[in-house]
């Protein structure tokens, strides 16, 4: 039984919330919801009290919500609005000032939650953001055991990955593999990119054939137990890589590498992402680098900490992050490689495995 890290979640939000001089905080995020009751259905709102902890949800998880919270919030069932339901719950609370989470509530909504209320209404950013930044044991666990996964899935597909697959049917042939190890969910669309596509950053997979001699960039995840792993590999399919091809890998590769090894807690985001960008610059393809180094992973597939040039936050110790440097020439292509890494507070460890030496399948 792993233990039980929601009260010491709670608590540790309630000191953040008293010292912003907050009475309670209405959390309408799911991942931060997921992350301080357990309840992991879609709809719901959670007000997070000195003296109470109260979940609200509707018909649909009334089984479900009770059985997935526990002792970790008082469920509260409405058959017809859980806004109403909401309202009643506020009411019975002494709140004078209510937080609500900026990033996640739409302005209707809070317009309607300042009806409900005659507490002032507080906009608030990342509250319980900058604590899931922050990985218990258990929780890196189940990001490496998705990484895992995924690696397995993919090794598992490549040996049938050839010159004139589509990249849809590549990317069914992974989510399928992917699937029967036991990811929970894609945590984003799988991304298959062949030949001059693997130059959009976000490709979307497409009918395309991958022929002879093109890059192939396949940039997937997995979930286990709600965690997720985002990994990204760049190949060559039919045939051996050009002096170009082999050039831009091996410097999107030695750029990944120096970022792995010397990102440190404490370090900035900006600090960590250039890392890899000054590397590449270094050599003249700065332009081609168009994007942040790396994101939080977690509960879900994009959050705190970034490792970005606009990014001024130092990342806490044991976050966890991906390092994923890319190059991008439009109607060439481009090379990605993405890993998983953890930021210990004796160095950083990779959670994906890193074999990011050049595929070149036949
Ligand atoms: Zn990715
Ligand atoms: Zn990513």
């Amino acid at each position: 039984m792993p233990a039980d890290r929601r009260p010491e979640r709670q608590a540790a939000l309630r000191r953040s919330l008293e010292g912003e001089g907050l009475d309670a905080l209405l959390v309408s995020h799911l991942a931060n919801i997921r992350y301080l009751t357990g309840f992991t259905g879609s709809a719901a709102l959670l007000l997070i009290h000195a003296e109470a902890t109260v979940l609200v949800t509707d018909f649909r998880y009334a089984v479900q919500a009770p059985a997935e919270a526990g002792a970790a919030a008082a469920v509260e069932v409405d058959q017809k609005s859980v806004w109403d339901r909401l309202g009643r719950v506020l009411e019975s609370l002494p709140i004078g000032i209510l937080g609500i989470e900026a990033q996640s509530l739409t302005v209707r909504d809070a317009e309607r939650v300042g009806a409900l209320t005659k507490a002032r209404v507080a906009p608030t950013s990342d509250q319980v953001e900058r604590l899931r930044a922050v990985k218990s044991p258990e929780e890196v666990a189940a990001i490496r055991a998705a990484a895992e996964l995924a690696q397995e899935a993919l090794a598992e597909v490549l040996p049938a990955v050839r010159v004139g697959r589509s990249e849809l049917e590549i990317g069914a042939a992974l989510e399928l593999a992917l699937r029967r190890r036991g990811s929970e969910w894609h945590p984003f669309p799988t991304i298959v990119a062949s030949g001059p596509r693997s130059a959009l950053p976000h490709a979307r997979s497409s009918p395309r054939a991958v022929e002879g001699g093109e890059w192939l960039l396949i940039d997937f995840g997995a979930q286990v137990d709600g965690y997720c792993a985002d990994l990204t590999r760049t190949l060559v399919v039919g045939g051996r890589a050009d002096e170009r091809q082999r050039a831009m890998y091996e410097l999107v590769r030695s750029a990944q590498q120096r970022a792995v090894e010397r990102l440190r807690p404490g370090m900035t985001g900006r600090e960590g992402d250039a890392l890899a960008r000054d590397l590449i610059a270094a050599r003249g393809f700065g332009d081609a680098f168009g994007h942040s180094l790396g994101h939080g992973i977690g509960l879900e597939v994009h959050e705190a900490p970034r490792l970005a040039p606009t990014a001024e936050a130092p990342l806490p110790a044991h976050a966890v992050v991906t390092v994923e440097p890319g190059v991008y020439f439009p109607g060439w292509g481009g090379v990605r490689l993405e890993d998983d890494v953890h930021l210990g507070p004796d160095g950083p460890e990779r959670l994906s495995d890193g074999r990011t030496e050049l595929v070149e399948l036949s």
